[in-house]
């Protein structure tokens, strides 16, 4: 979290991307609930280590201490390297393969903070914080999604729409 922070990036930046994802499919989501999700993904060891590669990466490439041509490419953040996608996968993977799609519209379209990161400004280097987020948003978007079913799941089971003994079951259940 602290090393994010260094880099520009606060969980609330992340948090809000999240409830983008998440609002259409949960009306009562709070942004409180997205950054709790945000934050279950950092606490996962895949997550911790990805990033640490990652931003170290984008900062040695920042500092010109990259071996050649590897320093000009993470520098220029070109389209065909890949490899910082692919990197961020390793989060979004945690819950699953449900995160893919919200990854690949994010990593397309730029939401919030993610635009801003590629932008590149004053010389910052954010060729894989940038797909980091966006793994780490879709993994946490991910993780709503499966708590959401779970949660329909169990309603449906605890307040069957109508009981067995002629009550009506709560509204809106
Ligand atoms: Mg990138």
């Amino acid at each position: 979290m602290r090393l994010l922070e260094a880099r520009g990036v606060s969980l609330r930046d992340i948090a809000e991307i999240v409830y983008e994802l998440q609002k259409p499919h949960w009306p009562d989501l709070t942004l409180a609930r997205c950054q709790a999700s945000v934050e279950a993904v950092l606490a996962k060891r895949e997550a911790q280590f990805a990033i640490l590669t990652g931003v170290a990466l984008d900062m040695l490439a920042e500092q010109g201490r990259l071996p050649q041509p590897l320093g000009d490419v993470v520098r220029r953040d070109e389209g065909l390297y890949g490899v910082d996608e692919i990197l961020a996968l390793a989060i979004t993977n945690i819950y699953g393969s449900i995160g893919l799609t919200s990854f690949g519209y994010l990593d397309k379209r730029k939401v919030g903070i993610i635009g801003h990161l590629n932008e590149h400004r004053h010389g910052a280097v954010h060729t894989f914080l940038d797909d980091l987020v966006a793994g780490i948003a879709a993994a946490a978007s991910a993780r709503l999604a499966h708590q959401y079913e779970d949660l329909a799941q169990r309603r449906s089971e605890v307040f069957p729409p109508r009981a067995a003994n002629g009550e009506d079951g709560p509204t809106g259940a």
